[in-house]
């Protein structure tokens, strides 16, 4: 399977298949990156004992001199700090302007190294090989980052990559609450877009859970060429793109209050999802919308309430400090039906406060 992700010149194509990690030094050939340059391979703890070797064997064959950096696994890598190291080491080795950086992991790893690519010498080559589901998300659009001790993702750029090479078989190893996770993204894109296939996940949700190749391999072909279409009609998010931002404003200020790392960034936005559907019937569309969101969410083991624990101050505080709050208002991304959802612009606080109370309170 492959999908093009149309951006005219920076246009690239996302493999999506099996036994594509051994095939990553003939792409880069292919790709026409030259064998007197150095590549990178970002990789973290846990995905490089168990796929990085056959990635290195497979770029040795063609003949590249490879370097790789293991940052340890883990949101609190996606850092100014860790960002340096991995410069350092591209700079030892040698990098130069016709090499290429290649993010063998997840979010974490992609969002880090292609912020490496989009600078280390103004920019260069940049390869996604993501190893979870939600990085069907992460390594397709080209946002790049690294985290502020006071905001995520608040030092990147828009980079795009040459290519995202998806090796499905890498996706056997992840833990069940990873898979889930990134499943939130995928019934995300359903949601904003396409109403049959957010219905499809719902049914299927038992055959994704147990990473069924069939089903799985649909599922995230669909997740993919979603987000391209939406990437390749506003690659700047000077518009339409927003909509990928649905359940992420409550989203992300449930990972900053609860420190990175407590709810994990698909569990969070499921939650944020589940938020947006109580908005949107507070703004006046169909209460149905909330109950179908979360018997998806719930059908792929996802939370969709607030543990009491959660304060609403601190919320609405890390929201005001999110990049998408403007001029009092803030902006949701708010359904209009399953498949549907428009961007709001003047969404009062105090809706927002008390869905944040709703959703505390319809459940612990
Ligand atoms: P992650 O990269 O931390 O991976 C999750 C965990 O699974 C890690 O512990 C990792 O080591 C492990 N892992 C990865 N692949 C594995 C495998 N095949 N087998 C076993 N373990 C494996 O997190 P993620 O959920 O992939 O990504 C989250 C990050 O992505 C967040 O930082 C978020 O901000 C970012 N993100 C970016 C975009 C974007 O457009 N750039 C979009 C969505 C999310
Ligand atoms: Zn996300």
């Amino acid at each position: 399977r492959s999908i093009t992700v149309d951006l005219g010149e920076r246009s690239y194509p996302i493999h999506i298949g099996s036994g594509l990690l051994r095939k990553i030094g003939e792409r880069c050939r292919e790709a026409g990156i030259p064998l007197r340059s150095p590549l990178l391979v970002v990789s973290d703890s846990e995905v490089a004992p168990r796929y990085l070797a056959e990635v290195e064997a497979s770029l040795h064959e063609q003949g590249y001199s490879v370097v790789s950096h293991v940052i340890p696994a883990g949101e609190a890598s996606k850092s100014l700090t860790v960002y340096e190291e991995v410069i350092t080491t591209a700079i030892q080795a040698g990098l130069d302007r016709s090499s290429a950086v290649l993010a063998l992991g997840g979010g974490v790893v992609g969002d880090l190294a292609g912020f490496v690519a989009a600078s280390y010498m103004r920019g260069i080559g940049f390869i996604q090989i993501p190893t979870t589901i939600l990085a069907h998300d992460s390594s397709v659009g080209g946002k790049v980052a690294v985290n502020h001790p006071l905001a995520k993702n608040m030092v990147g750029a828009f980079y795009q990559p040459m290519m995202v090479l998806y090796d499905l078989d890498t996706l056997s190893t992840l833990p069940p609450r990873q898979v889930s996770s990134g499943l939130a993204e995928v019934v995300k894109h359903g949601l904003i877009l396409d109403r049959e296939f957010a219905y499809w996940c719902r049914e299927h949700a038992e055959d994704l859970l147990a990473l069924d190749a069939e089903a799985l391999g649909y599922a995230l072909e669909r997740g993919c060429a979603i987000k391209a279409v939406v990437v390749g009609n506003d690659e700047r998010e000077q518009g339409q793109r927003a909509i990928l931002n649905l359940g992420h404003t409550i989203g992300h200020a449930i990972e900053a209050v609860g420190g990175y790392g407590k709810f994990l960034h698909g569990e969070a936005i499921a939650i944020g999802m589940a938020g947006s559907a109580l908005l949107a019937a507070k703004l006046g569309r169909d209460q149905a919308i909330y109950e179908d969101t979360v018997s998806m969410l719930s059908a792929l083991s996802l939370p969709v309430r607030l543990p009491a624990e959660y304060n609403e101050d601190e919320l609405m505080d890390a929201m005001m400090h999110d990049k998408k709050f403007k001029e009092g208002k803030m902006t949701f991304i708010v359904p209009d039906s399953i498949g549907a959802v428009s961007i709001v612009n003047d969404v009062q606080q105090s809706d927002v406060r008390e869905v944040i109370a709703q959703l505390k309170k319809e459940g612990s």
